[in-house]
């Protein structure tokens, strides 16, 4: 069922998100217009997720194949792109190869020889990012900074796979400053790799910040956020 109330506070949420976003922005020498706010929708139901997109949401983001999946007929795409975000599997990589504008979360040489696989198959070319565990964190998907580029030049040789950034998700961190610091480090690599003008691999998202870091995101660089529950409140796991 879906709240009235709710649908009221989806409006003030973004309304509020787009001001303190445009805000950052200008706090780091850019436009609001280069920064793009992506709606992360997991566990949301449709019919929130559309009245977002009525309301100027143009970009989704979807941790789960098989939620994406589901949903995907009852959203309001037209004028709506979405992209993959969370840790993706070898055996769902054909399912959703296609049925997303970019997958956010390569994590391995592996994953993306297997995109490379089922999108050659499908006769098109799949855009990703490459997903970096900024914190070193051991628990954590994505590839170390210090492998990273070593890994770009391997990526680049998959010819239906195209790089467009990289990605990823802050650690919990003491101070304003450590985690402005692991936004810093993410925005060098980003800037090194484009410097290298490396075939196939193009450094135009980095997508870095949720709703309790974008400032800090921003401040530091990002092009991209992904705010899930500054737009439709906590989240409710079934
Ligand atoms: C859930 C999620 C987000 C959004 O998190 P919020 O804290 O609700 O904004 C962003 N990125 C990824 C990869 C996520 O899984």
């Amino acid at each position: 069922m879906i709240l009235n109330e709710r649908l009221k506070d989806i409006e003030e949420n973004l309304l509020e998100l787009r001001d303190k976003i445009s805000q950052a922005a200008v706090q780091s020498g850019r436009s609001e217009n280069d920064v793009t706010l992506m709606a992360v929708t997991k566990t949301v139901e449709s019919g929130y997720i559309n009245h977002a997109i009525s309301n100027g949401i143009d970009l989704i983001g979807e941790n789960k194949v098989q939620e994406y999946l589901l949903k995907k007929p009852e959203l309001s795409l037209e004028n709506c792109k979405a992209h993959l975000i969370g840790h993706l599997q070898s055996n769902k990589v054909k399912k959703i190869v296609g049925e997303v504008d970019v997958i956010q979360s390569v994590d391995s040489v592996s994953l993306a020889a297997e995109i490379a696989k089922r999108s050659a198959e499908k006769g098109i070319v799949s855009k990703v990012l490459l997903e970096v565990n900024a914190g070193n964190e051991e628990s954590k998907f994505g590839f170390d900074v210090s492998e990273l580029e070593e890994r770009v030049y391997e990526i680049s040789e998959f010819k239906s796979v195209s790089v467009q950034g990289l990605m990823c998700v802050a650690p919990i961190c003491d101070s304003e400053s450590a985690l402005r610091a692991v936004f810093s480090d993410m925005h060098r690599a980003y800037l090194d790799i484009r410097s290298k003008n490396i075939n196939n691999v193009s450094m135009n998202i980095l997508s870095m910040g949720m709703s309790g870091d974008y400032r800090e995101a921003i401040l530091e660089g990002s092009t991209l956020v992904r705010v899930g529950s500054a737009i439709f409140g906590a989240r409710n796991y079934r």
